[in-house]
């Protein structure tokens, strides 16, 4: 039986896009080889990377209006270091709420000066910070638009003339966003895109060839975006998995009927968790992510009922990250109402029985 899979990521995928790219493994579009074995220069997969770039382009409204896409490799991890490469001369401005952040910072201190414009530690995480003021000499300013361990959401985003940086790897394509606001955004893959292995990047272009220093070529936006993102063998099945997911998301009525559902799902289980006597919420209400809801059981000893009631549910991955503990329930796209449901009547269930 499928589980109502909360993995944080690695996370559920669309039913139909398991199915479609476990069939390419076999016999990709009848060609009589895997997919696993075509060449990345092969007119197939370099058919598979252009509708990938153009459909991540024209899902976040951003076709013709100066941006690139790139499926690149080394994670969301590599982009924290990526970005300070290309884009720091002498200063850069981060805003921290979290762990990822946090790890942004360091890796950009590498390369110059960094302004903590704000951060959310004092109170470990819990709320994303607002009123902040972004200094005029910086080269670029640096978010992360969802904390994925914390389960908070940035909801409005500062105006500023500086090129702005966003780190989405857990919600993009859930919600819709200006994205034109967006200088630079990248994304590991393994949540609302496909499986792990590659990263997207969306670049402005004309936000690059500022700095001073060299590049190393695998380092380096520009050669990517020159030579179609194929510099390199590519990660043809995390790329073509990432584009079946992108048609799923396209089919389905795009960003706004994702975030329909998302408001739906998050409505759903947070207005249990504040009924519920037995939970308590991690994240500010105000900020609470549509992603990742994060959450408390207040007596312990009911831990080990509450476990076991929700395995044998069929819930997969509900416990928070080990930094924060307590539980937390990922709901990206892929994951349907109907999981949701299942785990708000767990709750309440065990809510009856304490
Ligand atoms: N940023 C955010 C918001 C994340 O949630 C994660 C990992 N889940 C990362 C960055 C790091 O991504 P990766 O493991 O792809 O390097």
């Amino acid at each position: 039986m499928k589980k109502h899979n909360y993995s944080a990521g690695p996370c559920i995928l669309p039913q139909e896009v398991f199915q479609e790219a476990s069939q390419a493994v076999l016999d990709f579009n009848n060609t009589g080889l895997s997919i696993l074995e075509i060449s990345h220069r092969s007119k197939e997969f370099v058919d598979v990377m252009e509708e990938a770039r153009n459909l991540a382009l024209e899902l976040l409204g951003l076709e013709g209006k100066g941006y690139k896409a790139l499926f690149l490799q080394g994670g969301a991890s590599t982009q924290f270091l990526m970005v300070a490469y290309n884009l720091l001369q002498v200063k850069a401005g981060y805003l921290n709420t979290g762990a990822w952040s946090t790890k942004a910072i360091k890796e950009a201190k590498l390369f110059g000066d960094v302004a903590e414009v704000a951060s959310s530690a004092d109170k470990d995480f819990r709320y994303i910070p607002k009123g902040y003021f972004i200094p005029s000499d910086v080269d670029y300013f640096h978010c992360t638009s969802n904390n994925t361990i914390y389960g908070t959401q940035i909801k409005e985003f500062p105006n500023t003339p500086k090129p702005i940086v966003c780190d989405m790897s857990s919600d993009i394509f859930s919600r819709e966003l200006d994205f034109s606001k967006f200088d630079l955004i990248y994304a590991g893959a393994q949540k609302n895109l496909g499986p792990a292995g590659t990263t997207l990047v969306v670049i402005k272009e004309d936000i690059l060839g500022k700095v001073e220093r060299s590049i190393p070529s695998m380092m380096d936006y520009k050669i990517h975006i020159n030579k179609a993102s194929m510099f390199n063998t590519p990660a043809v099945f995390a790329v073509y998995t990432s584009m079946l997911t992108l048609r799923w998301i396209k089919k389905n009525g795009g960003i706004a009927a994702m975030e329909e559902r998302n408001e739906k799902k998050a409505a759903l289980l947070y207005s249990e968790i504040d009924i519920n006597p037995l939970f308590q919420g991690y994240a500010d209400k105000k900020d609470r992510s549509t992603m990742n809801a994060t959450f408390t059981l207040l007596n312990d000893d009911l831990k080990e009922t509450f476990d076991t009631m929700w395995k044998e549910a069929g819930v997969n991955g509900l416990n928070g990250h080990r930094s924060v503990g307590g539980y937390r329930a990922s709901m990206y796209n892929a994951l349907p109402l109907e999981s949701v449901q299942v785990l708000v009547d767990v709750m309440s269930e065990l809510e009856r029985k304490a």
